[in-house]
């Protein structure tokens, strides 16, 4: 048979609320009343206002007793309700005896330990204290003793090493144990219910944690026992330790609480500071993962967080003093996110909030923090992790802290960044003033080089000094790579692969923004024409952002059927993983059009990188810089170090952090560099290197386009270009008339310039390369090719303006027919159509392979081209037709690995294989 129960729930706390609820789920359950404490201001405990909702009594008491003796109003406000079984869920009042016996059935209590060890209010600090195997709760009788009653039920937990005071009561201690009340008044109501009497063998009494004399660590003891007390009092109160200061003329004391322990077994630490701590023989030392104590065992205890005063640091930080300036300017859109903060703070504190509010002063616990950080993260749509709250407990911090985080782009509206300071110069330029900046770009700031070394960027235009840049030593390249480490696995690991995608998209829209801006410092820099510039340098590298911010959270591994192992089942998936730190070096001919290729794909694929743009043309690169930083994205996440290939391009690639280089550059400096990623630490590379593109125009072709895309193939940016066709092929039925409508083209060409809008070609990058056209040109006239138009500078022009050139009757075995020249240099040979094996022998001697043009309108003739062709790109009746969507990078000695495309994101993503027995 069952009782009818008719219950007085007697307590305060989620805990005893959730209690009440499952009460409420049974039919032979009466609660007849709610005893519980009296309002903290304007704040009612959870367990009141539960039971108001469902009509239940409430009676709030400051005090059972009065010196010793009950008091009587109490005693007859709790009899006038008529229970017949009292219960405790959890109580911080003492009852006095007159109502734990006023009950037929009797009081039952519950105990956050097994009992009868850790008797006393403390007993979860002390079950982590005391380094117990088994963590668990008692549900208990009431008698006149201190949690000495007959026990009714008992269940128990292992402790885990990653456990702390909240992880137990989260994940065993509170959810058992209000299933276990539950059991408890089942048993009761069924008759059933033990009384068990506790033994004294085992039994302790331990001290209350409350007072603060007992929070104060003694760290004269091994390192497991250190440990276990500090995650004995995680997250409240903190185990208090104090920092001794030797500010010179006198010694400060500073108090400070530990959280965030583990035992440390990773070996030296590199960098670290000594940190004295009192009771402590040997200094404790604060590292990039915290702050280091030592047992007296010799083993050592890592500290991840200290609370200095309110607010909580990272360990990591102590001797950082640059605190961050508190945030001033404020948009509209971020002070209306303020009050919708404030009405969130409002509900949960049930006051009202003022900047000063401190949460936990104001009386918030540890379930406030969890419902706080839900209902933020709901309403901004924020990453928002419970240290949060921890770090920035006062309201006007906390908002500080959670505008920082919106900048961070995490959502849509997220507002604007504030511009980080830098030394520059003032460009003026194509009806424009331009600040671009000047210094490196390392861990979100500005910086000037190692001894102040500066690289001489000259206009091409007229060869005058635009500007000196800060050049990257290795000792910049280092301090770049550890902030771009640190950043991948702290920051940027807290950005979800969707916030990375906004970023992405964010930074693209800058860029649009910007973009006349930065087309107008690629004309001047490299020479490149404006129009073409906006267009292509920049206007694809804007669509290079946006097509890889598309596949932030579109990456994903495979489940694979690999053979089970009977009698078992097996499951094999894969994760796509990005590498790690990743160094990215380009060449000059597309500027930020090379940075964007390889850096939104790497980006993309959730790495931190470096860059070094090419010497001589690295202001773009600096520009996105200064609109990186205005996106959001983190310190660390984007480095940009202009310096030498042979200094800051040498350390990229031998730095045992980096752990993937992206290069494109010549075949001769690739080859280097691969074995530099060898030697150093075996980094993964890809090499888009360097081509000598063959372009086959059959007779039947239509001859008209293959004129403009076989000048477009070899004069487009200049010859700068790395698919540049380096060789074209004419059937000799259309030979001379092609040789002659290019060169008629050619002479109506307008050279000049490149920031003067009907201006078709543009002076060289540098000097050292125009130098190099001049020779290259000279070798073919002494090799005996026909030299039909060009060869050398522009006449009477200042600058590096070379003029296009077009070569025939050029044999294979010439230099201008086997090496790039990269310049405005058409090389033309004859074939026969009786014999395309021949041409097609020909057009593969080579050990290039970048890409490959055909132009006729034979479709067998065009598929049997692109089947034969030895190259990664092949273009049919068109030329240098790419696509951010379009995979692009060569075979052979032009390198490997692909640049654009879905193709490209593999290059920057590791593959793990996890298999599972079940
Ligand atoms: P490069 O001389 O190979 O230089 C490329 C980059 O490598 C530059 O930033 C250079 O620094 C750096 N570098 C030089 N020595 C280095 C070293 N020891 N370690 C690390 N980095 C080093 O090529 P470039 O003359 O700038 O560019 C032209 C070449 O690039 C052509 O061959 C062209 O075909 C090729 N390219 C290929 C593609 C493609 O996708 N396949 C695209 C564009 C260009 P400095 O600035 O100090 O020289």
């Amino acid at each position: 048979m069952t009782l009818k129960l008719r219950i007085a729930i007697i307590g305060q706390s989620n805990f005893a609320s959730d209690v009440l609820e499952i009460f409420l789920e049974r039919s032979n359950i009466e609660i007849v009343g709610v005893f519980t404490i009296p309002d903290k201001g304007n704040r009612e405990d959870i367990l009141a206002t539960t039971a108001k909702a469902h009509q239940i009594p409430v009676f709030k008491f400051a005090s059972w007793r009065r010196k010793g003796i009950a008091i009587p109003e109490v005693l007859e406000q709790y009899a006038s309700v008529g229970a017949n079984l009292n219960v405790l869920p959890y109580c911080s009042q003492f009852i006095p005896m007159e109502v734990i016996d006023g009950a037929a059935l009797g009081s039952i209590c519950y105990h956050p330990s097994i009992l009868p060890r850790h008797r006393g209010a403390s007993a979860i600090s002390w079950t982590l204290i005391e380094g117990d195997e088994v963590a668990g709760f008692s549900i208990f009788w009431a008698d006149d003793g201190l949690d000495t009653g007959p026990l009714l039920l008992t269940r128990q937990t292992n402790l885990e090493p990653t456990d702390t005071l909240d992880t137990i009561y989260k994940r065993f201690l509170y959810p058992e144990g209000v299933k276990a009340m539950g059991v408890a008044v089942d048993l009761v109501a069924k008759g059933e219910a033990y009384k068990i009497t506790q033994t004294e063998v085992g039994a302790t009494y331990d001290p209350a944690m409350f007072k603060i004399e007992n929070q104060v660590i003694n760290l004269g003891q091994t390192a497991v026992r250190i440990w276990n007390f500090i995650r004995g009092l995680d997250s409240v109160p903190g185990a208090i330790a104090t920092v001794v200061l030797n500010t010179g003329d006198e010694v400060v004391e500073e108090q400070v609480r530990l959280f965030g322990a583990h035992l440390y077994s990773a070996g030296p630490v590199s960098n670290a500071q000594p940190l004295r701590l009192k009771g402590l023989s040997k200094p404790a030392l604060v590292h990039e993962g915290g702050l280091l104590i030592e047992g007296t065992d010799g083993a050592f205890v890592n500290v991840r967080r200290l609370k200095r005063g309110s607010k909580v640091i990272a360990a990591s930080d102590w001797f950082k003093q640059a605190n961050q300036e508190p945030i001033k300017d404020f948009t509209e859109d971020e002070l209306s996110k303020k009050h919708a903060l404030a009405s969130i703070w409002q509900a949960i504190l049930k006051d009202s909030i003022e900047p000063s509010t401190d949460f936990f002063a104001a009386g918030a616990g540890s379930m406030d923090v969890v419902r706080l950080v839900e209902e933020v993260k709901e309403t901004f749509d924020v990453p928002l992790e419970n240290e949060h709250v921890f770090m920035a407990p006062v309201f006007e911090e906390f908002f500080d802290q959670l505008v920082r985080i919106l900048r961070q782009g995490s959502s849509s509206t997220g507002g604007n960044r504030k511009q980080v300071p830098f030394k520059g110069f003032l460009l003026n330029a194509n009806k424009r003033e331009i600040q671009v900046p000047t210094q490196l770009f390392v861990n979100g700031e500005f910086v000037d080089a190692e001894g102040g070394r500066t690289l001489d960027i000259i206009n091409p235009t007229d060869e005058k000094i635009l500007a000196k840049v800060a050049c990257a030593s290795a000792a910049d390249v280092d301090k770049a790579v550890q902030a771009a480490h640190k950043a991948f696995y702290g920051a940027w690991k807290q950005v979800s692969a969707r916030q990375r995608g906004q970023l992405m998209l964010k930074l693209a829209d800058l860029m649009e923004q910007h973009k006349e801006e930065l087309a107008t410092i690629e004309s001047v820099d490299s020479g490149a024409v404006y129009t073409l510039a906006l267009k292509t340098h920049i206007g694809m590298s804007i669509d290079a952002w946006r097509y890889f911010a598309g596949w932030c959270d579109k990456i994903q591994g495979n489940t694979i059927p690999v053979n089970p192992a009977r009698p078992n089942n097996v499951l094999t998936f894969t994760r796509k993983e990005p590498i790690g730190v990743c160094g990215l070096v380009t060449p000059w001919n597309y500027p930020l059009m090379m940075l964007s290729w390889k850096m939104a794909a790497c980006i993309a694929a959730g790495n931190t990188c470096l860059i070094k743009p090419a010497q001589t043309c690295p202001l773009t690169a600096l520009k996105f810089a200064e609109l990186a930083v205005l996106a959001g994205f983190p310190p660390g996440v984007i480095n940009v170090l202009p310096g030498k290939g042979s200094d800051a391009g040498q350390a990229v690639a031998d730095h045992h952090l980096v752990r993937k280089l992206g290069f494109t550059g010549s075949t001769p400096i690739g080859k280097h560099i691969m074995k530099s990623c060898a030697d150093s630490n075996l980094k993964k590379c890809s090499l888009e290197l360097g081509g000598k593109s063959p372009l086959i125009i059959f007779a039947d072709c239509d001859l008209d386009k293959a004129v403009k895309h076989g000048m477009s193939s070899v004069f487009f940016n200049k010859g700068e270009n790395c698919i540049a066709a380096g060789r074209l092929f004419i059937e000799d039925r259309v030979h001379d008339e092609f040789v002659r409508r290019v060169v008629k083209d050619l002479r109506s060409m307008t050279i000049g310039d490149p920031l003067n809008r009907s201006t078709a070609h543009g002076p060289q990058n540098h000097k050292a390369h125009y130098d190099k056209l001049i020779e290259f040109c000279q070798r073919g006239v002494e090799e005996g090719a026909t030299l039909v138009y060009g060869g050398g500078p522009v006449p009477n022009l200042k600058g590096y303006f070379f003029t296009p050139t077009v070569f025939t009757n050029v044999e294979d075995d010439m230099f201008i027919a086997q090496e790039e020249s990269f310049g405005p240099i058409m090389i033309i040979s004859k074939f026969n159509a009786s014999d395309v094996d021949s041409v097609m022998h020909r057009a593969n001697r080579t050990e290039y392979g970048l890409a490959s043009g055909v132009f006729t309108k034979d479709i067998s003739k065009a598929l049997s081209f692109a089947d034969r062709i030895e190259a990664g790109t092949v273009f049919v009746n068109v030329y240098n037709k790419t696509d951010v969507a379009a995979p692009f990078g060569g075979f052979k000695q032009s390198g490997y690995g692909k640049d654009l495309g879905q193709e490209a994101l593999n290059e920057y993503l590791k593959t793990k294989c996890v298999t599972i027995e079940y």
